[in-house]
């Protein structure tokens, strides 16, 4: 009797046992509509077998095999198999979570074939100079289509209003639009070892590679099958146009090139500089910010071999990539790579053990990279790469000074010394940024006669203000009240802001230079669509002088105008409870530093601090990563921390204190009674010990290496599971991220 194993979106760690009727056959990674209680739900097929240890009676027919795709990848699911062990998630809503949602229902899919577009008869023997000059895109798009066909993502590089102009010419006849390729639904996917017979790839090759760029992109090429290696680059140090080179190798030799992104990073602007770096390569995005259905025909066209590049997010590592050649994650260490529920995977280890998996090099860059990397590349698991020097010779590295207000006064936070260098700025005409991580108006409300603060009334938390439209909002739970006009404990009318936000230094500084142009950038003047794009033309365009904001404005954006930054209250974090939160902001304000100064002006960074002769502000005026790094590794190896030590997070929640503990305690005991050889720390409060009227509480297990914790946790997951939870949720998180 033929049985399928099949693997479904439930909370169960088994597969389930179908059957075949007559004459239907299917193979593993194929999708089937089964019947499951009294629905009908889509799984993926992981083993085909002769018998089930079930009753026959009891085992249900496959209702449909929907095989309209062709089956995921061997390779694919053996990743998923390793996914949902090592992270202890069960399969089913392992591979499932994987798909495209699309892809997760028996809705029938139907492939959108990609067009080209080409000149015609009429276009081909087009005189230019009839067409009038100021049609400047059109001239553009006729010009390149005369080297051959385009893809439409190609002719949208060209320019942003390349769409209108290119119906315009298909309307004028010049040009016409024919289907690109078989549609890869109808076929089988290409043979391993099968080259795709397009004409070789070229790219534009705008620099020759310094020395250490070229060694570098040597080292990678060089390496047979699979090496990790980490590109540790200072910013502006040329690591993207090491990535470019790579790929263009790789894509030549007819591979596909997986890279990924941080999730904020992963602008239009981002994929449009990779196409227009690689026009003849078909590029597919995905990530979260895509229509279901856009994703789904990306995820297709890069199972089809057909997409050569796939620029994506972290659940972009989950692509099948059937010529899979290189992988590449920038800003390796930033945290978004980390899942925080479901398969709360690290989207960075994945993509190693996938390029350990199919034996290819993985490239992790970054200027600051994560102390579990630094410490891998010290140790000889990964191979550094060290880019010391900016790639554009005069670009220098700003100055990094600090501001000490430990008796400085300021004005909303700001002190007179920051004040006047904004100014000095605002005269030369050049940009400046000031980088608070905190948005609103200021933390939190307070009255000055009786000390009330504005709490939370469902969280630990305190409500932010929010000036502009008078409100009081938590950022952890979304509770939003009006500012009361009194006290609402003593009745007292006179109630203070405590703390600075960005809306609270974008208006004092409004009010100290009433002509400047002050763009405020944070996750609430950036919420609307299209929002961020449109201020960093803005910005581009020199229509901002100074910028106030959040980490939106650190990470990996060009301003070249831009010759100061000022960085507000950093020092939080030097005595937060979570260990990795000084790591942290190393990482966020080398990449801030980073923004100012990289076209040849010189930068200035100040940063207002209390504490000047920290050894993290130290490091950041010598530009000294390494220094940082190890005092960081000292620190955590005496302490016992990660990358000294493997850790797994117990968490729960749920409205009942007394149940959480319980649960908590119980699942405590039981690891103590397994008697093995791990730590098992005390149940304690999360960070925020209550969020949206639900108590939370965690467990920490570690060991030093990790087998033995790996061991651990396959004995005590099944205790968990046993365990009554009633109202509460938990999970397991291992290698956690947030403490
Ligand atoms: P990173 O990714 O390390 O921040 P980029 O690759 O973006 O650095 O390079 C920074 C700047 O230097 C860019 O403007 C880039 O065009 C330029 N650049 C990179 N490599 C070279 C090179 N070999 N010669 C000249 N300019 C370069
Ligand atoms: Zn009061
Ligand atoms: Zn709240």
């Amino acid at each position: 009797m033929p049985i399928v194993r099949v693997a479904l979106d439930v909370p169960l760690a088994t597969l389930f046992d179908y059957v075949l009727a007559d004459g239907i056959a299917a193979v593993p990674g194929q999708r089937v509509l089964v019947s499951f209680g009294r629905k009908q739900v889509v799984g993926v097929v992981m083993e085909c077998v002769a018998g089930s240890d079930l009753a026959v009676e009891r085992i249900k027919p496959v209702v449909q095999v929907l095989d309209e795709i062709p089956p995921l990848p061997a390779e694919l699911l053996t990743l998923l198999r390793f996914c949902s062990d090592y992270y202890h998630h069960p399969l089913g809503a392992t591979v499932l979570s994987a798909l495209p949602v699309r892809l997760r229902s028996s809705e029938p899919v139907t492939f959108k074939e990609a067009l080209q577009y080409t000149l015609s008869v009429s276009g081909r023997t087009l005189d230019l100079s009839q067409l009038p000059r100021r049609k400047v895109v059109q001239h553009r798009i006729l010009t390149a289509l005369q080297a051959g066909a385009l893809g439409a993502a190609q002719l949208r590089a060209l320019s942003p209003s390349a769409p209108s102009a290119l119906k315009a010419l298909l309307q004028a006849g010049w040009v016409e639009s024919v289907a690109r390729t078989r549609n890869p639904l109808s076929n089988s996917l290409p043979q391993a070892g099968e080259r795709t017979s397009e004409k070789s790839h070229t790219f534009s090759r705008a620099h020759t590679l310094t020395t250490a760029q070229q060694q570098a992109v040597d080292d990678v090429t060089q390496a047979q099958g699979y090496g990790c290696f980490l590109l540790h680059g200072i910013t502006g140090s040329g690591k993207t146009e090491i990535y470019v080179h790579l790929m263009h190798q790789m894509l030549q030799q007819g591979g596909q090139v997986l890279l990924l992104v941080p999730e904020i990073n992963l602008t239009p602007q981002l994929e449009n500089y990779f196409r227009s770096r690689f026009p003849d390569a078909e590029l597919v995005s995905l990530h979260s910010g895509l229509s279901d259905g856009a994703r789904t025909q990306n995820w297709l066209r890069a199972q089809a071999g057909q997409a050569r590049i796939v620029l994506g997010t972290r659940l972009a590592v989950f692509t099948p990539l059937p010529q899979l050649a290189l992988v590449i994650v920038d800003e390796e260490h930033d945290a978004s790579f980390k899942q925080q529920d479901g398969l709360r995977y690290s989207a960075r280890d994945v993509a190693i053990f996938r390029a350990n998996q199919r034996g290819v090099p993985i490239v992790l860059g970054s200027a600051t990279p994560s102390l579990e990397s630094y410490y891998n590349a010290q140790t000889g698991r990964y191979r550094l790469l060290q880019l010391t020097e900016r790639a554009v010779a005069q670009a220098q590295l700003p100055a990094v000074r600090c501001i000490n207000i430990s008796n400085a006064i300021l004005q909303h936070g700001i002190s007179e010394h920051l004040l006047s260098a904004l100014g000095q700025c605002l005269q030369r005409g050049e940009q400046s940024l000031v980088f608070i991580n905190r948005r609103g108006y200021a933390p939190v409300l307070m009255c000055t006669a009786c000390g009330w603060l504005s709490d939370c009334p469902h969280c630990a938390g305190k409500l932010v203000l929010h000036l502009q439209d008078r409100r009081l909002r938590c950022h952890h739970c979304g509770h939003q009240a009006r500012v009361p006009h009194a006290c609402p404990s003593c009745g007292n009318a006179d109630l203070q802001p405590v703390g600075i936000g960005t809306q609270r230094v974008e208006s004092a500084l409004q009010e100290h230079f009433p002509k400047a142009r002050i763009l405020r950038v944070d996750r609430d003047s950036t919420r609307n669509k299209g929002a961020w794009n449109a201020m960093r033309q803005q910005i581009h365009d020199e229509a901002v002088d100074i910028l106030v904001g959040t980490q939106i404005l650190a990470k990996g954006h060009d301003f070249p105008n831009l010759t100061l930054v000022g960085v507000l209250n950093p020092d939080s974090a030097l005595y937060s409870s979570d260990f990795r939160a000084s790591e942290k902001l190393f990482a966020q304000l080398a990449q801030v530093a980073g923004r100012a100064g990289r076209a040849g002006k010189p930068g200035e960074v100040l940063i207002q601090t209390a504490f000047p002769d920290h050894p993290l502000f130290r490091a950041l005026r010598e530009h000294d990563y390494d220094a940082w790094a190890k005092i960081l590794l000292a620190e955590r190896q005496s302490a016992g921390f990660p990358p000294f030590v493997y850790q797994a997070m117990l968490r729960a929640e749920g409205k009942q204190q007394a149940g959480v503990y319980a649960f908590l305690q119980q699942a405590r005991e039981a690891a103590t009674t397994l008697a093995m050889p791990v730590e098992v720390y005390g149940v304690v409060p999360a960070a925020m010990p209550r969020r949206a009227n639900h108590s939370r509480a965690q467990l920490l297990v570690q060991c030093v290496t990790r087998k033995p914790l790996q061991q651990f946790l396959r004995a005590w997951r099944p205790l968990l599971d046993a365990l009554p939870a009633q109202k509460l949720r938990w999970s397991l998180d291992i290698d956690p991220m947030e403490f």
